[in-house]
């Protein structure tokens, strides 16, 4: 099973993409997280970039591509993956239908654009385990400290305002393209899922969960 999930920034994509790769035992694939795991490891090829994300730009497609081959080439995604952020243009999915990967389904979150705002700016991040918080909506147990490691909370810098003004130009311009390529496509035909995002994690969840009970449930 390969899918891809789809969705502006704040639109919920990582916490539903832990409960969609849990529901198929596929593993989850944020490239976003892939490039944050790499700064925060000095890793010299990604250091130039890290101004770029910080404004919340695209980081060039070459270097993202050889990131997201190199994770699903692993052995952990030989029964199949669900990817979070990836592809977010045109040529990086040209470079996904070149290796002849055949994707399953394509889910779109959909959020409006006050919500999104309303949720990155109350979002909360743990640097060294990537676990989010939501100052309301999904509080820590104790404010501003991680529940596991008791360790400070920190707002990422790409969810500071200016960034996210510029995340979701970005995602309206460059990626939203990318779903109607999928939509086009007459290849491999993914099956093509939109979801309603607004409203509480479980709301969301349980309407993924009857979409996807609805088109896999022979798969599972
Ligand atoms: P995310 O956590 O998915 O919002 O990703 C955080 C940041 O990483 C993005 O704002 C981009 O700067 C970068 N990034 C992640 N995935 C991609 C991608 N597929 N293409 C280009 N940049 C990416």
């Amino acid at each position: 099973m390969k899918g891809v999930i789809f969705g502006p920034p704040g639109a919920g994509k990582g916490t539903q993409g832990v409960f969609i790769s849990n529901y198929f035992s596929i593993p989850l694939i944020s490239t976003g997280q892939i490039i944050r795991d790499a700064i925060k490891n000095d890793s010299p090829a990604l250091k130039g970039l890290k101004d770029m994300i910080a404004k919340g730009a695209l980081v060039p497609d070459h270097a993202i591509i050889d990131i997201a081959i190199d994770r699903i080439s692993k052995n952990d995604c030989d029964s199949g993956y669900l990817l979070d952020g990836f592809p977010r243009t045109i040529d990086q999915a040209k470079a996904l239908a070149l290796l002849n990967i055949r994707l399953d389904f394509v889910l779109s979150i959909e959020v409006d654009s006050e919500e999104i705002v309303r949720r990155i700016s109350g979002r909360l991040y743990h640097p060294s385990s990537g676990r989010t918080y939501h100052k309301t909506d999904c509080p820590p147990l104790k404010e501003g400290i991680d529940d596991v490691t008791g360790e400070p909370l920190i707002t990422r810098d790409d969810d500071q305002p200016a960034s996210i003004k510029k995340r979701l130009s970005v995602y309206t311009e460059q990626t939203e393209p990318v779903l109607s390529f999928y939509k086009n496509d007459i290849t491999y035909r993914p099956q093509f899922l939109q979801v309603n995002g607004m409203g509480s994690i479980d709301l969301v969840k349980n309407r993924i969960q009857k979409l996807l009970g609805t088109h896999f449930s022979s798969r599972l």
